[in-house]
């Protein structure tokens, strides 16, 4: 029997302005050609320039997972050729990467675990070919070409997919977190490759590995573990080898196909690029973008569960929102006595809800934190009802502002006395005397019916427990 034994190199696309090198800029689903400039088309006597923004996104990539960020990082041409690269080599980091040796910790079915980060180095994208296009020819679109990435590449420290998705999923909401990238995987903005071998259980050396290129979801990276382990595996229970290969997932059969083995591996040539300066990183730039990170995901699930008593799932939920976490911090200091819980369910359920439902961006609604918290305060101290807090709700999505003045505006206060209550519950009963004799008789089921009866007569304002309880007494 056999353990499995996985690495990744993950690259993110950076979501700056402009291209690693050049001005032009880097949007999805362009006209194609229309986003690359003389240097992606690396015309002849075209110098790249560095993108400042970049080098500050690697460097909040590695505070972040507590790496070295190299003082001094070397960018080096590496050469090879294919019709998406018109200068013939890319520029990336080889032997000199800005960041290295940074760890992960992700949680795995209940598990922490942690993985070391070998190095994150910069690089430009290559542009796309097309082969499919035009009949006779393949089409080129250089919009990719020169976009800047970067390659976060692991240890061979994954013993099972489940590990693999766990640490995915981490670094993908890390990235979204640290706004240095999108997450999109669909338009390419995190891709994966996985290198992956089996050895004897329980034995230490590697085995050899195959690579497999370029897999953009979660479920795909799934499927092609499975298969590679039942593929390899197959080659050594024969006791036959495993070439050392780079493959690709094909969707439509769920298997992986060889692209091309080792010996066809390219010597690509790696030297330190003439056109472009060795990077200094001084500390006080590291000191600057220190003090600007946020706080990190694994530090507000923390807070968000423990100080303020979440559920991990909602918890996880405002983490993965910036806009809704903010509002929900800042909502919760406008209260008069906080009361996070509360804030949370009308923030996930009721505010979310209209928003998605609405197809409105959170952010756009035109609820600001002061007024929401207000409302949650007049739930707590039971002037509005849960169901006149829902009407108060809609007046302020219309962008009706001031919750007190809504409240008397409408007439929304939500009603206790007794006398007020009992009035309109004595009407409610003769209204429906068939029902009331069943309620008597002990058919507890037509409770539900009054109350809700009752609070249609009142709009919604009455109090419902003590509707429930007049009307017991009533009866
Ligand atoms: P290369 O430079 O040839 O791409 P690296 O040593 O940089 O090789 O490794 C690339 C990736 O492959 C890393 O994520 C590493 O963890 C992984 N890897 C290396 N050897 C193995 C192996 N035997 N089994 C599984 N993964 C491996
Ligand atoms: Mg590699």
């Amino acid at each position: 029997m056999y353990d499995v034994v996985i690495g990744l190199e993950v690259h993110i696309q950076l979501n700056t302005q402009s291209k690693l090198f050049s001005g032009a800029a880097i949007k999805f689903g362009q006209a194609p050609n229309s986003q690359a400039c003389a240097i992606d088309l690396a015309l002849p006597g075209v110098l790249p320039v560095l993108n400042k923004e970049a080098v500050h996104q690697a460097i909040k990539f590695g505070l972040a997972t507590k790496a070295t960020i190299n003082k001094v990082n070397i960018f080096a041409r590496k050469n090879y050729f294919y019709p998406d690269l018109p200068k013939g080599y890319q520029i990336s980091q080889a032997n000199y990467p800005i960041v290295s040796d940074g760890e992960l910790t992700f949680d795995v079915n209940g598990i922490k675990k942690s993985v070391h980060i070998v190095r994150a180095h910069l690089e430009e994208d290559a542009g796309k070919s097309i082969h499919d296009l035009l009949q006779d020819y393949s089409a080129i679109d250089l919009n990719r070409a020169g976009c800047p990435l970067l390659e976060i590449v692991t240890a061979p420290e994954f013993y099972s997919s489940d590990e693999v998705i766990a640490y995915l999923k981490t670094l993908h909401r890390l990235v979204r977190h640290l706004n240095i990238c999108d997450g999109n995987m669909q338009e390419g903005s995190f891709r994966v490759d996985v290198n992956i071998s089996l050895r004897p259980k329980d034995t230490t050396i590697l085995g050899t590995r195959c690579e497999i290129k370029n897999i953009n979801s979660f479920r795909f990276i799934e499927k092609a573990i499975q298969y590679e382990i039942e593929r390899q595996g197959a080659i050594l229970e024969k006791g036959d080898k495993v070439i050392q290969q780079t493959r690709l997932f094909q969707e439509s059969t769920g298997k992986t196909i060889a692209m091309r083995d080792k010996e066809d591996a390219q010597d690509y040539r790696y030297f330190p690029c003439p056109d472009l300066f060795p990077v200094h990183i001084s500390q006080e730039l590291l000191d600057e973008i220190a003090s600007q990170m946020p706080p990190l995901p694994e530090d507000l699930l923390a807070q968000l569960t423990g100080h303020y008593e979440l559920s991990e799932y909602d918890a996880q939920i405002l983490i993965d929102n910036t806009a809704l976490l903010q509002f929900f911090f800042k909502a919760i200091k406008e209260q008069q006595t906080p009361s996070p819980k509360a804030m949370a369910n009308w923030l996930l359920s009721d505010i979310s809800g209209f928003a998605n439902k609405n197809q409105i961006a959170f952010e756009d609604l035109k609820i600001s934190p002061a007024d929401i918290a207000l409302l949650v305060d007049r739930v707590n101290d039971k002037t509005l009802s849960s169901k006149t807090a829902k009407q108060v709700l809609t007046f302020l999505f219309e962008g009706q502002t001031h919750v007190d003045k809504i409240i008397t505006d409408h007439n929304l206060k939500q009603v206790s006395d007794v006398g007020a209550l009992t009035q309109a519950i004595a009407e409610v009963l003769e209204q429906f005397p068939a029902q009331r004799a069943e309620l008597k008789s002990g058919k507890d089921k037509l409770m539900g019916f009054f109350v809700g009866q009752v609070m249609k007569k009142m709009r919604g304002t009455g109090n419902p427990e003590e509707v429930q309880r007049i009307i017991q007494d009533l009866c």
